[in-house]
């Protein structure tokens, strides 16, 4: 068994390293390798995209008045001071 500490090679079923004492019984310790990266990163990047579709999809399906693109001139009359609004 390899040492995660010092790679010394060791025996099989050995519990401590002969050459730093380091405890093999642990399991070795996880560290983030580019492949992890790569996947989560794209995960996050995908989520993020499915996520923008999917709350523009909902966005545009929102009833009036969140649809209007032209405000009415009644509520903006200052934009149209030569035109008289009728009370
Ligand atoms: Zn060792």
């Amino acid at each position: 068994m390899k040492c995660p500490n010092c790679n010394f090679v060791n025996k099989p079923d050995t519990k401590y390293c002969k050459k730093c004492e380091t405890d093999l019984t642990k399991p070795p310790v996880w560290f983030c390798d580019a492949k992890w990266h790569l996947k989560t990163l794209l995960l996050i990047y995908i989520s993020l995209t499915l996520l923008y579709f999917v709350v523009g999809h909902f966005l545009r399906k929102l009833p009036p008045p969140y649809e209007q693109r032209i405000i009415p001139p009644e509520m903006t009359p200052w934009l149209n001071p030569k035109k008289q609004i009728e009370n």
